[in-house]
């Protein structure tokens, strides 16, 4: 098991990418605690996983649980979605973007590396994304400046701590199966229609399974990588190979 022996604290992980990455976290034998603001959404995580509910907006309650988690694996997932061109975003839209997606990563890392150091070292692995931060993707104008703005987190604290055995990266999905994927189809009035755009969108025809972008955590998160920092893995079935 590439985990075993590790401890990994997660945000957003009652369904998705956060869920499925919980999933395989204590499938390979770390010793996971789970988090999200929906507790409900918590229950049926595998045996021995702690789980809580934690608003990673409560800035007071995330450095807490990040601190006493005590954690090797730091994976920072929770963010929104706010749909719509700069014309349709107002300033709420954009400080809620950058509170929740960024401001959120910034402090939990802040409150992680310290320990990370005094252990001897850890694996950082934040939830970016492929859309509007490194391929323009229509109507993700406040989503993509959120999701750059962590990829150039992750880049500053990987090369700040690459000499205390600090590793930070980010994942970069394409189009992700997940219950707000379907919400945001469904939003769009046209659901089938938006369906397919989506998926035409990648060249492998298909959106991602949240267990594919689990698999990459993992491999990120374990010793495996222990060469790999400060990188935007992107994985989106091609979307942007070409
Ligand atoms: P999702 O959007 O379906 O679920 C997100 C989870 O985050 C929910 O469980 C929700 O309760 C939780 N959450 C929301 N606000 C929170 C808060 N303030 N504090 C704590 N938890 C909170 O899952 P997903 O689509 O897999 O998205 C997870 C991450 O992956 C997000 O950062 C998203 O931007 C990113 N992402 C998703 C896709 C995709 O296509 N699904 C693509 C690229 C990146």
């Amino acid at each position: 098991m590439r985990l075993s022996g590790k401890r990994a604290f997660l945000t957003a992980a009652a369904q998705g990418i956060g869920r499925a990455t919980a999933e395989a976290f204590a499938s390979e034998g770390a010793t996971v605690i789970a988090t999200d603001v929906n507790e409900a959404g918590l229950a049926g995580l595998p045996d021995g996983v702690e789980s809580f509910a934690l608003n990673v907006l409560d800035k007071d309650a995330l450095e807490r649980a990040v601190v006493d988690a005590r954690a090797d694996i730091l994976f920072n997932c929770a963010g929104i979605v706010h749909a719509g061109t700069i014309l349709e975003a107002t300033d709420e839209d954009f400080d809620l973007a950058f509170s929740l997606n960024v401001k959120s990563m910034f402090r939990a890392m802040r409150a992680a590396i310290p320990g990370m150091i005094e252990r001897g070292g850890g694996s950082i692995v934040n939830i970016a994304s492929a859309a509007s931060s490194i391929i323009g993707a229509p109507n993700r104008c406040v989503y993509g400046g959120s999701k750059a703005g962590i990829i150039g987190l992750t880049k500053a604290v990987a090369i700040d701590f690459v000499a205390k055995g600090v590793r930070c990266n980010a994942i970069c999905p394409g189009t992700v199966d997940s219950p707000s994927l379907h919400e945001r189809l469904r939003a769009t009035g046209d659901y089938e229609g938006a369906l397919k755009s989506f998926i035409a969108r990648q060249p492998m025809g298909r959106i991602a399974s949240a267990e594919e972008i689990a698999s990459l955590a993992v491999y990120l998160a374990s010793d495996e990588s222990a060469f790999v920092t400060g990188q935007t893995h992107i994985i989106d079935g091609g979307w942007t190979a070409g």
